[in-house]
């Protein structure tokens, strides 16, 4: 008898019908015996119905408030599943995260999980209940609600069946797995048997949102065999493979991520002095915007311009810290584009192979789009582009490399 830990996602409860066809599933994983543990997030829309009803009061309300709304989608599920669960005989629990002490830090929207105690769930498997945990949620020491970021239900999952020492955590969505690129935006990418999980974090870090890269991070942590699924149909679904099991053959590129809804600030003519940078991304920091890429030209005159990108949703409070430095930094001027996104290409293979980059680029070129910032690591190769060329960008690169699936058929919809 297994102990597996199964999350679904918004779209897999989205409605009554589905949280009933997650029932029927469910009850037959019981019937083969396996102890199971349900993650479930919030009907799909119910998040972003509850952001929206926020940003109607005020635009940035209380990141404390905010938690207390956020969390209350997740809990509308665990009630519902656990009905629908009981209607077909199947004993069922449900547990918001503060009832089975899923203990998180103090930073709300975005709070990590520290500790997860499961006295509870054990005794409630042991009477032979199904426990339906809400995802997404936690409590931190105060007793405060605290919510894990967009996508946070399958770090709920993850941490669970880390603490619970599952057999496996499975990830229910409404895709077949992980595939080599976002398949809504690219019909004839390739479903991957296995992906390792430093390929997996990279993609789930760059954007591709399929994990939230807090999960990959814990399976990796504590060894969580992890595998990503479909509620709709059968299939083995994607594991992610830790270290030690890697395939026999690394393709050079495992797949490309992408990014929407980013902004690119600059900062055109700070003095080229030691710890400028630090003046200008210091104070974005402090006010909690994430920045993500980050470069600096080269000096001439000595100033410099210093450009990074940063959520769309946070440009404009980016803007106001650098219209705010502009004077005492005696710098020229800020600029602000509003409209770009960002492609990566990442695999462990890029390592070992040379021209990469280069097949990248002229991948791009013949498209005719413009590559506005370069990033590189070992095993990837970002890119800032404007935005409407995002898609683009991303099924160019997708057969530059090759990666579609050889077996697709344009004819069928699946
Ligand atoms: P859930 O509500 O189940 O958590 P999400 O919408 O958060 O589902 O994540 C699943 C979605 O991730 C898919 O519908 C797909 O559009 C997107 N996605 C992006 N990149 C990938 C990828 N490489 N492989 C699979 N899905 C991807
Ligand atoms: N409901 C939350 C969200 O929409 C968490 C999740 O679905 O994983 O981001
Ligand atoms: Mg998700």
């Amino acid at each position: 008898m297994a102990l597996i830990v199964q999350k679904f996602g918004g779209t897999s409860v989205g409605t009554i019908e589905r949280i009933e066809a997650v029932a029927d599933k469910i009850v037959g994983f019981r019937e083969r015996g396996d102890d199971i543990v349900v993650v479930v997030s919030a009907m799909s829309g119910e998040t972003n119905r509850l952001i929206a009803l926020a940003k109607d009061i005020m635009d940035y309300p209380t990141p404390r408030e905010m938690d207390v709304l956020l969390s209350t989608g997740e809990q509308v599920t665990i009630a519902l599943l656990s009905m629908a669960l009981e209607k077909r005989g199947c004993g069922a629990r449900s547990f918001t995260g503060a009832q089975v002490k899923i203990l998180t830090c103090n930073t709300h929207m975005k709070a990590r999980i520290r500790e997860i105690d499961g006295t509870r769930i054990h005794a409630q498997l042991e009477q032979g209940n199904v426990v339906v945990v809400a995802g997404f949620q936690g409590t931190d020491d105060h007793g405060n609600i605290t919510t894990l970021g967009r996508g946070g239900s399958d770090t709920t999952a993850v941490a669970l069946a880390a603490a619970l020492e599952a057999d496996e955590c499975q990830i229910y969505t409404d895709v077949k797995g992980v595939y080599t690129t976002d398949p809504r935006v690219v019909e004839d990418a390739r479903l991957l048997t296995s992906i390792t999980f430093e390929e997996m974090l990279e993609l789930a870090s760059l954007g591709a949102k399929v994990l939230q890269i807090r999960a990959v991070e814990f399976a990796g942590k504590y060894k969580v065999p992890l595998r990503v699924l479909s509620s709709f149909e059968e299939g083995p679904g994607t594991l992610i493979s830790l270290e030690g099991d890697e395939k026999m053959e690394d393709p050079t590129i495992a797949g490309i991520a992408f990014e929407r809804d980013e902004a690119k600030l600059t900062i055109a003519g700070v003095p080229d002095v030691p710890g400028v940078a630090y003046q200008v991304i210091g104070p974005i920091s402090a006010a909690g915007i994430e920045v993500d890429v980050i470069v600096q030209n080269a000096a001439e005159d000595g100033t410099n311009d210093i450009t990074f990108t940063v959520k769309r949703g946070e440009c404009d409070r980016a803007k106001k810290i650098l219209d705010d430095l502009k004077a005492s930094l005696k710098a020229r001027e800020v600029l602000v584009d509003r409209k770009v996104g960002k492609v990566s290409v990442v695999g462990v293979g890029m390592r070992s192979h040379a021209g990469i980059a280069s097949k990248m680029f002229k991948a791009l070129a013949d498209e005719s789009i413009n590559i506005q910032i370069i990033t590189t690591s070992e095993i990837k190769i970002s890119v800032v582009i404007e935005e409407k060329y995002l898609e683009l960008a991303v099924r160019a690169l997708h057969s530059a490399f090759e990666l579609g699936d050889p077996d697709y058929d344009k004819s069928s919809d699946s």
